[in-house]
């Protein structure tokens, strides 16, 4: 099937009689007629649910969709966009591991990296989405356990140069862990190249109504494990928590590592999804497609606007002739890339804010990809407590705006800019 097929139906296949919608199973708990038969569920014997802190069916049946139209052989659905990348890092780091992240990915995700997982043992280095193949060579470490980067960074809108960073990691028999929350499946498929691990944050474009807060990891079944045992002793070594149970062994390359996450990582860290949450996304995902095109002619017609308006000192969007990452856009994202653009207006700090005042259908919000239009300055906003020569070592300009185009017809968007700008 199509994606778009795929995002309307894909996951729910309901039988004769049951609910056309995918139902929200609320319970928390399932019974069953004997212990030995839920004792089997515990070690891993058999497929079944039995409490909603590890697994859902209104949560898996979303999963499902999700893995499907990211092409993927396993997936699951977490709290948050955060606890998808601390659990798909987590999965496969312990304390004395070290990996390797692009600098540009969203600020929360920087955060986590450089200063929690720290705390944890666990090192992160840093690397340019600029780096050549020398400069990620030498970055790997013997302890080094995978490499993560955005397909299009929240919000720098750098492009992953999907080929120089997956060869890089399978070279030193790691697997590349992309966050694909921008471009979404419907507009990069990152398995397609070379990724082997996806995360979402599904708060974003998945959702699309600023509806609920969530996030989801898919495993592409492709990376083997047991080539480099020495490298992922929790995958391909005796799980003793679960009796013994060895991942690789028992649900091969398909299933191993989801597996994993969810049966040691949900049941130890619960950052579980709501089913409510999980049937508000599938909302959502049902027109995904539709709303991706439009989000990224919105973002494209305002930035072709903001290029040549005089006032407008830089604009940054992957999807626009001249842009730096313009070829890696048309190389991986050729339907589009996201409905997000940034922007410096002339004079700076000052001359941004009150630009941003005078918007009547552009809200100030720290949110992005929704169908409402939205923007931010982070040098007056989230940033504000940084100089002007702190905020370019944070990699945020002072004059930088971040506009998010929702569903809103373009030519109101451009009219509401125009005047803003004037
Ligand atoms: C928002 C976001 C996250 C974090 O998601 P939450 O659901 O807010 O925890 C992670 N990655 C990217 C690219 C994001 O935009």
């Amino acid at each position: 099937m199509k994606i778009g097929t795929t995002c309307v139906q894909g996951g729910y296949r309901p039988q004769n009689g049951e609910p056309r919608e995918v139902p929200i199973i609320q319970s928390t708990t399932f019974k069953y007629d004997t212990g030995e038969a839920m004792g089997k569920l515990f070690d891993l014997e058999a497929n079944g649910y039995f409490y909603s802190r590890l697994q859902n069916p209104t949560c898996d049946t979303v999963a499902a969709k999700i893995c499907a139209m990211e092409g993927g052989t396993a997936a699951m659905l977490t709290s948050s966009g955060m606890a998808a990348s601390f659990l798909a890092v987590f999965n496969l780091c312990s304390a004395g591991d070290h990996f390797i992240s692009s600098a540009a990915i969203y600020g929360g995700t920087y955060n986590l990296f450089a200063v929690t997982l720290k705390r944890m043992g666990i090192d992160v280095t840093f690397v340019s989405p600029d780096a050549t193949e020398e400069e990620l060579d030498a970055a790997f470490r013997p302890n080094t356990k995978l490499v993560f980067g955005e397909t299009v960074a929240n919000p720098a809108l750098r492009v992953l140069n999907f080929d120089r960073f997956a060869s890089a990691a399978h070279a030193h028999g790691v697997p590349l862990i992309v966050d694909n929350t921008f471009p979404t499946p419907v507009n990069c498929r990152p398995f397609e190249w070379g990724a082997d691990i996806v995360t979402h944050a599904t708060t974003k474009y998945m959702d699309g109504h600023g509806s609920a807060v969530g996030g989801a990891i898919v495993d592409s079944g492709k990376f083997d494990w047991t080539k480099y045992p020495e490298k992922f002793p929790g995958l391909t070594t005796p799980d003793e928590s679960y009796h013994g149970v060895t991942y690789t062994e028992l649900f091969g390359l398909a299933g191993a590592y989801i597996t994993k996450a969810v049966a040691q990582l949900m049941r130890d860290l619960g950052v579980t999804p709501a089913p409510m949450s999980a049937y508000l996304l599938n909302i959502g995902l049902e027109s995904l497609h539709v709303r991706m095109k439009k989000h990224c002619e919105n973002g494209l017609a305002a930035a072709r606007f903001l290029k040549t308006h005089p006032k407008v000192a830089w604009v940054k969007y992957p999807s626009l002739p001249g842009d730096e990452d313009y070829g890696l856009a048309q190389k991986y994202l050729p339907d589009g890339s996201c409905g997000v653009v940034s922007f410096g207006v002339k004079g700076g700090r000052a001359a941004a804010g009150a630009f941003m005042e005078k918007l009547k259908i552009m809200a100030i919000e720290t949110h992005v990809a929704d169908a409402r239009s939205c923007c931010l300055h982070p040098a007056t906003t989230t940033h504000r407590q940084l100089s002007d020569e702190e905020l370019l070592a944070a990699g945020v300009k002072p004059d930088l705006v971040r506009l998010s185009f929702g569903l809103e017809d373009a030519d109101d968007l451009i009219a509401d800019l125009a005047q803003a700008l004037e």
